[in-house]
C-alpha cells in the first residue's frame, strides 16, 4: 500500500470561529460513516485545522477515496506519508523516499513548499525548501525545479508529526451534514427532486423525505424506485427517513369535486400541506422541492405562487433557476439519473388534465377547494396517521 494516511482539508468550515469544533466533529462523524462500507479499519483524528484518516493495515485505496469524495465539507483529499521523523537528515530521506515511490517516472518538474506549524522547529521554511529541494535533485538528477509552474508541488508540513504530500483530490465541498438543521424533501421518482435533496444536504442539512403514493394507479415498483433514489441520495446525506403517504383517496376526491384543469395545482397544495404537517411533527424546519420555473404547467410563477400559498415554512427550491439539462448534468454526476429515468408512472401524471391551468388565480383555487370541505380534513389526517416510515441508508 503506497499511502497509509490521508490529510483532509476543509474549506468553509474553517471560517466558523468559536464553533469550529462543532463543524470539525460533524465532519469526522460523516467521514466515519462514509468509511463504514469500505474494506479496512480507519482511525479519524483531528489536529488544529486538519483532519487525518489513517488506515490501520490493509485497505482498498480506490474505495476509500470514492467514499471520501461523497462527504460534504471536504475540499481536498490528500494521500500522504506521515512520519514522526523530525531529525532533518532523516526527514530528507523520507522526502526522497516519497518521491521515489509516488513518482516512479521521475522526469518531472517540482517545487518544495514547506510549512512549520510547529514554530519551535529549528529550520525556517525557506531553508527547508532549499535543502529538501537540493536533496531531491541530488537523489534524482532527472528532476528539475520549477518555482512557477511545477508539475509536482511537494508539501512538507511540520506539525505534531510531519506530513508529506503532493497529490490533491477534489472533495465535494459544502458543509458537513448535521451542522444546519433538518428539512423535509418532497421526493418523487423524477430527475429533479433527488438533485434538490443533494444540493440542500450539501449545505449541511439533514434530510427526511416524503413520497406521495397512489396505489393502484402507481405501482409498488414506482414506490421502490423512490426508495432506490432515497438510497442513492443517502450516500451523500447519511440515512434518510422516508415517509410514504397514501394519496389515492385524496386525489380521487379532488378529481370528483374540483375542476379538472385545477387538479394538479390543488393536489400540489395538498402535498405541501401534508409535507408541512409531517415536517412539523418530525422537527424539520423547511421543505425542499425540485421545482424549476416554467418546466411544466404546475411550475409557472403563478402556479408556484399558488402552491406556495399554503406553506408557512420556508420552501427551498435549489434548482428553481436551472435549465433541465443543468439538472440532468448534476443527476448524472451524483449517480441518480439512471434510476430517475426508469419508466414508472408518477402519481401526478395519472390525473393530469389535458389543459391544466397555467396561470391559476389563487382566489379561484381557494374557492374550488371549498368543495372539499366535507371530507378533506379527515382524509388528510388519516393519510398522515397511516403513513409508512422507511429508514433508508
Ligand atoms: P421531479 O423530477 O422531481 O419528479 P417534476 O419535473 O416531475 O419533478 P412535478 O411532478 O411538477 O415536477 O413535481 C414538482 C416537485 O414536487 C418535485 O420536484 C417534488 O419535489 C414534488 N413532487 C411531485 N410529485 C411528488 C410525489 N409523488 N411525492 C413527493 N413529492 C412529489
Ligand atoms: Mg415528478
Amino acid at each position: 500500500m503506497l499511502f497509509q494516511s490521508f490529510l483532509i482539508k476543509y474549506a468553509e468550515i474553517g471560517t466558523k470561529g468559536k464553533n469550529r469544533f462543532l463543524f470539525e466533529d460533524a465532519l469526522m462523524k460523516q467521514i466515519r460513516h462514509a468509511l463504514k462500507t469500505v474494506e479496512g479499519t480507519f482511525l479519524v483524528t483531528k489536529e488544529f485545522g486538519r483532519i487525518y484518516v489513517d488506515a490501520k493495515g490493509d485497505y482498498d485505496y480506490e474505495e476509500t477515496v470514492d467514499a471520501l469524495k461523497q462527504v460534504f465539507g471536504i475540499a481536498w483529499i490528500c494521500p500522504m506519508f506521515q512520519t514522526e521523523e523530525k531529525d532533518f537528515t532523516l526527514l530528507k530521506k523520507e522526502v526522497i523516499s516519497y518521491v521515489e515511490q509516488v513518482y516512479p517516472e521521475r522526469k518531472l518538474t517540482f517545487k518544495v513548499d514547506s510549512r512549520r506549524a510547529d514554530k519551535k522547529y529549528p529550520i525556517s521554511s525557506e531553508q527547508m525548501n532549499r535543502d529538501l529541494g537540493e536533496a531531491v535533485l541530488e537523489a534524482f538528477p532527472e528532476m528539475k525545479v520549477d518555482v512557477h509552474h511545477p508539475q509536482v508541488l511537494l508539501k512538507v508540513e511540520i506539525r505534531n508529526l510531519v506530513n508529506i504530500y503532493s497529490v490533491m483530490i477534489a472533495g465535494p465541498g459544502g458543509m458537513p451534514v448535521g451542522t444546519n438543521g433538518k428539512a423535509m424533501l418532497l421526493l418523487s421518482g423524477g430527475i429533479d427532486s433527488p438533485v434538490a435533496g443533494y444540493m440542500i444536504a450539501k449545505r449541511g442539512v439533514v434530510l427526511e423525505a416524503v413520497y406521495f403514493h397512489a396505489p393502484p394507479y402507481t405501482s409498488e415498483r414506482a414506490k421502490q424506485k423512490v426508495v432506490d433514489l432515497a438510497k442513492l441520495v443517502s450516500r451523500y446525506s447519511g440515512p434518510i427517513k422516508l415517509h410514504v403517504v397514501n394519496f389515492t383517496d385524496i386525489q380521487l376526491y379532488i378529481y370528483e369535486k374540483c375542476p379538472h384543469e385545477e387538479l394538479t395545482i390543488i393536489m400540489r397544495r395538498y402535498m405541501m400541506r401534508i409535507a408541512q404537517t409531517i415536517a412539523e411533527e418530525t422537527g424539520c424546519l423547511a421543505l425542499i422541492t425540485g421545482e424549476s420555473i416554467g418546466q411544466v404547467a404546475s411550475q409557472t410563477v403563478q402556479s408556484l405562487a399558488a402552491t406556495n400559498e399554503v406553506c408557512t415554512m420556508p420552501v427551498f427550491r435549489p434548482v428553481i433557476g436551472f435549465d433541465k439539462q443543468e439538472i440532468v448534468d448534476i443527476s448524472e454526476k451524483i449517480g441518480t439519473f439512471e434510476t430517475s429515468i426508469q419508466p414508472f408512472e408518477d402519481c401526478c401524471t395519472i390525473f393530469v388534465a389535458k389543459h391544466p391551468v397555467t396561470k391559476p388565480n389563487i382566489r379561484v383555487i381557494r374557492s374550488s377547494e371549498t368543495n372539499l370541505e366535507e371530507k378533506i380534513d379527515g382524509m388528510v389526517k388519516t393519510a398522515i396517521e397511516n403513513r409508512e416510515e422507511i429508514l433508508v441508508s
